[in-house]
C-alpha cells in the first residue's frame, strides 16, 4: 500500500495548460475517483502519477518519497487503460500470469496467485482458452486481472469500463470494488461517469478545465456541491439550477425566480447565509428527487413537458418551451395534465452565487 500526494501539480503542453496547480492527498488503501468531462485533465493527472508524463511544475510523492526521475517500472503501480492490450495468441492463464513470470517467481506461487485472481474475476472456466475470439467484456476483465495479479501498491485505472456494455459495467463495478477491498491497494480510477464514481469511490475528485473543483465522499459532493458545475455533474439527472434574486418577503428571505413570479422562501440557516452574502443575484438549486407535489402558496407551478415512467421512478421534465427543470418521483404517481404544482424539500435547497457559481454555504 502507498499514499499519494500531489503538490501544486501543473502540466502544460506548449502554451496550453492541461492541469492548473492541483493539490490532492490520497490515503493508503483509498479508492479515489478522478471525475470530470472529456478533456478536463484526468488522464494527464493519471499519466503523471504513473510516470508516463513529467509534471511541468510541482511534485508527486508516494509515501512521502518524491517520484521525480523515478521511471514507471520502479513506481510499483499497476495501470489499466480503456483499450486493453491482450496477447491474443496466448491463453487466458498466460495473459494473467505474464507479469509474474517476468519477475521469475516460483511456479507454485504464480499458479496460486493466478488462480485466485481468476476466481475473483470469474475467469476460472476460461483459464485454458485462447484469448483470441473472447468478447470485449472478457478481454477487459483479463486486462484488469493481469495488472491486479501483480498486487501493485497503487492501482491506476483509466476509464477501464467505457468500452464494455452496460450490463457488464454494472457487474464490473461490484467486482472492482471487491478486488480493491481484497488487496487493500490505493486505487485511482479515472471516469467521466458519475455513477461509476458514486458507486465505487471512497472519495471523488471532481475536475473541469484542468482544475480540481471539489474533493469529498460521494454523499458530500452530492449533498454539498462546491459550485454549480459539481451540482449539475453529480446526480442523474443533475441538480436543477434556476437563476433568481434574493428578496425580503413577509415569509422571510425568498428567491424571486422571475417570470412565473414564484418566490420560494428559504430555510432559516440558508436565509442567514444568503443575508450575509454580498450579492443578491443567486442560483437556486434543488435535486430533482428532493421535491414533493403540493398546492401550497409558494409551490413552483410549471408546465409538464414530458413524463418518463421507468418503473421504479418517474422522471418529469418541466418547462414551457424546453425542459428546464426535472422532478423525480418514486414509483408511478398520478400526475395532472398541464401544469405541475410542486415544491423542493426545504432541507435540499442550495444557493449559489450567480456570478462565479460558488456555493453559498450555511455555517
Ligand atoms: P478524456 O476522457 O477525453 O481523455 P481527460 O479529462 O482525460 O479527457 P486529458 O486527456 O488529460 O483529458 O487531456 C486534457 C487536455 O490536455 C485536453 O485538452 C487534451 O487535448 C490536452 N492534451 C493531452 N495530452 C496532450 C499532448 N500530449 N499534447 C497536447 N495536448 C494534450
Amino acid at each position: 500500500m502507498s499514499s499519494i500526494r500531489l503538490e501544486n501539480l501543473v502540466k502544460r503542453f506548449g502554451s496550453f495548460t492541461a492541469l492548473r496547480s492541483m493539490n490532492l492527498e490520497i490515503a493508503n488503501g483509498e479508492f479515489l475517483a478522478l471525475l470530470g468531462p472529456s478533456g478536463c485533465g484526468k488522464s494527464t493527472t493519471m499519466n503523471m502519477i504513473a510516470g508516463m508524463e513529467q509534471p511541468t511544475e510541482g511534485r508527486i510523492l508516494f509515501d512521502r518519497r518524491d517520484m521525480a526521475g523515478v521511471p514507471m517500472g520502479r513506481r510499483g503501480v499497476g495501470f489499466v487503460f480503456q483499450n486493453y492490450a491482450i496477447f491474443t495468441h496466448m491463453t487466458v492463464r498466460r495473459n494473467l500470469d505474464y507479469g509474474l513470470r517476468m519477475t521469475g517467481r516460483p511456479a507454485a506461487e504464480i499458479r496460486r496467485r493466478t488462480d485466485a485472481i481468476a476466481e475473483l474475476l470469474d475467469l476460472t472456466a476460461l483459464l485454458d482458452r485462447p484469448s483470441a475470439g473472447l468478447s470485449v467484456n472478457i478481454l477487459q476483465r483479463i486486462a484488469i486481472g493481469r495488472s491486479a495479479v501483480m498486487e501493485p501498491a497503487i492501482f491506476l485505472l483509466d476509464e477501464p469500463l467505457s468500452n464494455v456494455d452496460a450490463a457488464f459495467r454494472a457487474v464490473m463495478r461490484t467486482e472492482l470494488k471487491a478486488l480493491q477491498r481484497r488487496f487493500g491497494q490505493t486505487m485511482v480510477y479515472v471516469t467521466h461517469d458519475q455513477l461509476e464514481a458514486m458507486t465505487m469511490a471512497d472519495r471523488i475528485a471532481v475536475m473541469d478545465h484542468g482544475e480540481l473543483l471539489q474533493v469529498g465522499s460521494p454523499l458530500e459532493v452530492y449533498n454539498a456541491p462546491a459550485n454549480t458545475f459539481v451540482a449539475r455533474f453529480i446526480g442523474s439527472p443533475g441538480m436543477n439550477l434556476l437563476t433568481g434574486r434574493l428578496v425580503e418577503t413577509d415569509r422571510g428571505l425568498a428567491v424571486d425566480l422571475g417570470e412565473p413570479g414564484i418566490s420560494p422562501p428559504l430555510p432559516a440557516p440558508l436565509a442567514a447565509a444568503a443575508r450575509a452574502h454580498p450579492r443578491r443575484e443567486v442560483i437556486y438549486g434543488f435535486r430533482p428527487e428532493q421535491v414533493h407535489l403540493t398546492d401550497e402558496g409558494s409551490a413552483l407551478r410549471l408546465p409538464l413537458f414530458l413524463a418518463e415512467r421507468i418503473g421504479a421512478r418517474t422522471i418529469v421534465h418541466l418547462g414551457s418551451t424546453e425542459d428546464t427543470v426535472r422532478a423525480v418521483f418514486q414509483g408511478n404517481p398520478a400526475l395532472p395534465e398541464g401544469v405541475l404544482s410542486f415544491a423542493p424539500d426545504q432541507a435540499g435547497v442550495r444557493l449559489f452565487d450567480a456570478e462565479d457559481g460558488a456555493a453559498i454555504r450555511t455555517s
